[in-house]
């Protein structure tokens, strides 16, 4: 493919290869169509290709000068399992499986940006690009990670973009701090003895020790947690009894929730206090609690070094003040498997105004093909400037 200098990221040719990753969308691990078309794309730019790391996911490294410092750069290549309403020309030709969160965009910026660079080389030092499979609740970032991708690359920094609704184009949002929660799950069975409903103190009631835990655990985030440091507690499932025998007390009752939190240290705590509840609460009955809390996205924390790069190159990629009391969100990113293990920084990119409302996950979310050019354009600053 030929480059003319007013069109560095072989634009026509990228919005095309969006719209076809959109029309062909596939989810987390089974990206098999895609990283086959980035990995051919990162080789005929003359990237240097890995394969098979997270089972679908790719990482392009590119070396120039002799710059011994490294830095890695990711994507994210899946698409979600629902069906697309909208009416795009190249809707997803696949049933119930497309790209509503605009990983179909991301995995194109961050090919125009390594085509770009391969191309024009105007820094010293190796940067990796990462393109990741199932960041959707699947695991992908960890599964790279525990295939030895530190190890095999090892960075000082990573970096991660998402695409945003409501910001411009060609505006870009960086934020040090806490960006996105942890999303961990948790998970209380009360052991009780059950008994005929008529005959309560033949047993010991795990039934009512569930409702008292359901009602405590909302002093956790209300009297133990610090004011000043946001933190959720859901109970999300229950179960226990039967409603066709309305007149045994069972003997087990289960409950399961969700735990959200921005610091490693108020995560800590969400983990320890909903198990000394759901100990003392049984203790307080007589009976017996088994409580697992199982760790799924840690929380996205932006490194202060590694966000004054990421602003930088916001700045010089965009042209215009960039965004930096953006609120953090509730969400999660497994970006932050990378993110935890080395300093990084996680960055908003706009969309543009959301098209009739549909925000990320919805079944008319469309990536915006205007934001390419300012993503490949912070991809290429961020790597001349942290590699100069
Ligand atoms: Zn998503
Ligand atoms: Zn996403």
């Amino acid at each position: 493919m030929t480059h003319i200098d007013n069109d560095p990221f072989a634009l026509e040719a990228m919005i095309a290869l969006r719209r076809d990753l959109h029309a062909n969308p596939e989810l987390g691990f089974e990206e098999v169509r895609t990283s086959q078309i980035v990995a051919d794309q990162l080789a005929a730019a003359g990237i240097e290709v890995h394969r098979g790391l997270g089972k679908t996911g790719v990482v392009g490294t590119l070396r120039v000068g002799d710059g011994n410092r490294a830095i890695a750069l990711r994507a994210d290549m899946d698409a979600l399992a629902m069906p697309e309403l909208g009416d795009v020309p190249y809707k997803s030709g696949t049933a119930n499986t497309m790209h509503a969160c605009g990983h179909d965009g991301h995995t194109v910026m961050l090919l125009a940006a390594a085509r770009h660079l391969a191309r024009t080389r105007q820094f010293s030092g190796t940067v990796h690009f990462i393109f990741q499979p199932a960041e959707e609740g699947r695991g992908g970032a960890r599964a790279m990670i525990e295939d030895g991708f530190l190890e095999q690359f090892p960075i000082e920094a990573v970096y991660g973009l998402h695409n945003m609704p409501g910001l411009a184009t060609d505006e870009m949002a960086v934020v040090a701090g806490p960006q996105l929660a942890s999303s961990d799950s948790w998970e209380v069975i009360f052991h009780g003895v059950g008994t005929h409903g008529a005959k309560p103190h033949l047993g010991r009631d795990a039934m009512t020790a569930a409702a008292h835990f359901l009602t405590a655990i909302h002093t956790i985030v209300a009297r133990v947690i610090d004011p000043l440091q946001p933190a959720v507690v859901s109970a999300c499932a229950i179960s226990g009894g039967d409603f066709r025998a309305l007149n045994v007390i069972p003997d087990d009752v289960r409950i399961g929730g969700t735990a959200r939190a921005y610091s490693a240290q108020v995560r800590d705590q969400l983990e320890a206090e909903l198990g000394t509840l759901a100990a003392g609460v049984a203790a307080m009955f007589g009976i017996r609690a088994s409580y697992s809390f199982t760790r799924r996205i840690p929380p996205v924390i932006n490194d202060a070094t590694a966000t004054a790069a990421a602003l930088a190159a916001a700045s010089a990629a965009t042209g215009r003040p960039v965004v930096t009391d953006f609120p953090p969100s509730t969400a999660g990113d497994d970006f932050a498997e990378f993110g935890n293990r080395v300093p990084g920084c996680y960055v908003w990119l706009g969309n543009g105004p959301a098209v009739d409302g549909a925000l990320h996950h919805n079944s008319r979310y469309d990536f915006n093909d205007d934001a390419i050019a300012t993503g490949a354009r912070y991809w290429t600053r961020l790597v001349e400037h942290e590699l100069r």
